[in-house]
């Protein structure tokens, strides 16, 4: 299980992919990768290889600067292309990659079926992005905003990258329990699970903590904690053998 997020001025796919494939020896039963195409945030997620998700790609229409990537070990759903991440909230305003468990998606999934929200997964990923959705429509706040608030009333372990149609500059990262990583270019940011598909872009690397938020805007990177106190990071030189 992996992720892999990019914002900056390359190509978002084939970095992601290639990021993905560095990650191959996590483990993992199926891939996938979501980009902010000309008509909108689309999704893109296979069972299988990185290599077979890559092979239906149509490389010369993917044309994107941002984009979220996930590798699958299934926890919550048997591995199939339904299960694969990212998933795209109700509404698909909203995609999200997680690595972990939300331990009480249970009691969330059946508030928001409630409210007339459709699944279209087994997991409990798919749970948190609806879950994130619904406080932003209830708050009308920022993705980041709505991140926050999830994670007061989330239970369980998390990496996870969320990408918005309607903040389309912008990747709101959070974490509690599962690695992850940012790496700090010029003029571009990095996600993912270790450092290895960063690296070879920069080697300025932050390691979020527990309980923090990131969230790259028009360039910028922010890190909160839960109580929405900005946090200093601690920007580490990483030389790595690749
Ligand atoms: N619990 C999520 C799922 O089953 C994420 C699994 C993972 O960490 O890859 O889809």
């Amino acid at each position: 299980c992996g992720i892999v997020a990019y914002v900056g001025y390359r190509e978002a796919c084939p970095l992601i992919i290639k990021g993905l494939k560095r990650l191959e020896y996590r483990g993992y039963d199926s891939a996938g990768i979501a980009l902010m195409a000309a008509d909108g945030l689309t999704v893109y997620k296979k069972k299988g290889k990185v290599a077979d998700l890559e092979a239906t790609l149509e490389a010369d229409t993917l044309s994107s600067h941002i984009g979220i990537g996930h590798t699958r070990w299934a926890t919550h759903g048997e591995p199939n292309d339904r299960n694969a991440h990212p998933h795209y909230s109700h509404s698909r305003q909203l995609a999200i990659i997680h690595n972990g468990i939300i331990e009480n998606y249970g009691a969330i999934k059946q508030n928001l079926q409630q409210k007339g929200y459709v699944f279209h997964s087994d997991t409990d990923s798919e749970v948190l992005v609806n879950f994130i959705e619904d406080i932003r429509k209830e708050t009308f706040c920022s993705v980041e905003e709505a991140v926050r608030l999830a994670m007061q009333e989330v239970v369980g372990a998390y990496a996870i990258v969320v990408m918005s149609q309607d903040e389309p500059g912008t990747l709101v990262a959070a974490r509690k329990g599962s690695p992850l990583v940012i790496g700090v270019g010029e003029k571009e940011h990095f996600f993912a699970s270790d450092a290895t598909p960063i690296i070879e872009y920069t080697n300025e690397v932050i390691y979020l903590d527990d309980y923090q938020i990131a969230v790259v805007r028009d360039g910028d990177l922010i890190v909160k904690n839960i109580e929405n106190v900005e946090q200093s990071p601690y920007i580490q030189h990483v030389e790595l053998e690749l």
